[in-house]
Parts: C-alpha cells; structure tokens; sequence
C-alpha cells in the first residue's frame, strides 16, 4: 500500500518517511494503587509508527500493552518519556484516533448506523454524514445492517460495528486492544481478513494488540515484541510477506515460519506461551 508519506521501494518493504505519525520516547509508567503499592507499568518504550503502517503489539499479559494504547489515545498519562502524534505531543482524546477495544460496547438501543455514527453526534456537534456511515457499513460488509440491531448481529458483525465507529471521525490511526480476542478461531481469521481489507481501503495507520503470533504477522508490516512488566521493547520485526494476505497461503511462507518462532521463542523466554 502506497500512502502519502510512506513510500514503496522495490523490495516491498515501506521506507519510513523522516517524521512518523506516533512517536513514542523512552514512554514510562508507573500506577500507585489503592494501597499504595506502585507496578512498574511501562519502562523507556521507544516505538516510532510511520503513516499508514500497520503494527501489531505483542507481549506477555500484565507487560503494559494496553497501557501504552491508552496513553497514545489520551486516556492515560504517562509519567516519562514522551507520545507525540504527528509531531504534538498527547494531552488528551484526540479526532486523530480511533480505538477498538476486545468488546464492541454497542448501545443496545440503537440501530447499527446510529451506533456508528454516534461520535459525530456526541459534544454537541452534529456532523450531516449519512453518506459517510452508510459508505463505512458498505466498507465493512454490514451495507445491508445498517437498520438491525446490535443483538440481530453476530460477534464478528458486532465488531465491525465496532470498527466502524472508531472510523466515524475518519481518524488518521486506528488503535486496537484485542478486537478479536472475543471470537472463535474461524469468526477471527476471516475478521482479519476484514481488518485487512479495511486498513487497504481506508490507508489508516493501525497499531493492534494481540496475543496470537498468528494474527499479528497476519496483520502487521512490523511486529513489536514486548518483554515481561514493567514493559519494554525487546525486539521489532518486519513481516517481508506481500499483500493481500490469506491464512491458505501464508501459512507455507518460510518468512512466516521464522518469524512465528522468532517471536515464539521471545515470548517463551518471558514466560509467556500463546
Ligand atoms: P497488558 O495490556 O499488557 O496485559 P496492562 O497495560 O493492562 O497490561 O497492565 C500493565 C500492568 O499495570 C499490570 O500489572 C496491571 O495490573 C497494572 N495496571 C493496569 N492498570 C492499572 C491501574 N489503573 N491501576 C493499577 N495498576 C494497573
């Protein structure tokens, strides 16, 4: 995928363009809890995301992975280091980001299409886009949803909702925790399928976490391994493996084996098995 500032070279491989989307600097943080015991979250994370590049977080569970979503979406601070989102730093929810989390959240009383286009109508702002909802809904396969309800909908159906919503503002990035770590293994591939399609269409730049080695050199132009709590990078690996990609073939690249045990064995080495 050729994006605005990304710029395919013959091998493939996306060449960073000087100033990334998400840049994260030695990105640290510590929770004091309730009984004033304080967890080492996130240690000195240094990432940088080029626009339109899709990255997949990998990590062991309780290592900071949602953490750092969080901060770069403005829901949490961080208390070193620095997050800056096209050259400006985080202070707090932004337009530029939408974010998917593991459960869709659809109010259960609205039609699909007003759930989605529910962020253009909060802040008092309304927004007139029926065009754009129903061209998202036809973009995410639910074209013919849009009047249904959130319980008329499958898990996978749920969550494209889910998707599309985050995509409502037409964010520049797209964070995603677990979106599919809900779904049966088969709802999961041909969702990342989906997710595939979409993040071509759309040309958004996605950072995903995820616990399935599988799903994330599925996904990913690079893949980030995080080390155990208090979280830091342990290693980045870009997936040399073209697109459109499909699990029948992927599957017989030796450029998915090897990296699939290279991060195996980095997880393994935190203690953390898929
Ligand atoms: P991951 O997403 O990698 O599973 P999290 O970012 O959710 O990890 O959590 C990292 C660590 O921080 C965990 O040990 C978790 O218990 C702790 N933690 C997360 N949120 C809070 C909070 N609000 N207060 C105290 N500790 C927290």
């Amino acid at each position: 995928m050729v994006t605005a500032n990304a710029v395919k070279i013959d091998d493939g491989q996306l060449q960073k363009p000087s100033r990334p989307l998400i840049r994260m600097r030695a990105v640290s943080k510590t929770y004091v809890t309730a009984s004033s015991d304080s967890v080492h979250a996130v240690d000195r994370v240094d990432l940088d995301i080029a626009d339109g590049e899709f990255v997949c977080i990998v990590g062991p569970s309780g290592c900071g992975k949602s953490t750092l979503l969080r901060m770069l979406a403005g829901l949490d601070t961080n208390d070193g280091g620095r997050l800056l989102l096209d050259g400006r730093q985080v202070t707090g929810p932004s337009a530029q980001v939408g974010v998917v989390f593991q459960a869709a959240n659809l109010l259960p009383w609205l039609s699909v299409r007003d759930n989605v286009s529910l962020p253009l109508r909060v802040g008092g702002r309304h927004i007139s886009s029926a065009q754009r909802i129903d061209e998202l809904l036809v973009m995410a396969g639910l074209g013919d949803f849009g009047d249904r309800y959130p319980y008329e909908l499958s898990g996978g159906m749920q969550q494209r909702a889910g998707i599309c919503r985050a995509l409502a503002r037409d964010p520049r990035i797209l964070l995603m925790d677990e979106p599919f770590g809900a779904l049966d293994a088969l709802t999961r591939e041909r969702m990342n399928m989906e997710l595939q399609r979409i993040w071509q269409a759309s040309g958004k730049t996605v950072m995903l976490i995820t616990h399935s080695i599988s799903e994330s050199i599925f996904l990913a132009d690079r893949v980030v391994v995080m080390s155990a709590r208090p979280g830091r990078v342990l290693k980045e690996l870009t997936v040399p493996i073209p697109r459109p990609r499909s699990f029948d073939t992927i599957v017989s690249n030796p450029a998915y084996a090897t990296l699939a045990s290279e991060i195996r064995g980095l997880l393994n080495a935190e203690g953390e098995i898929e």
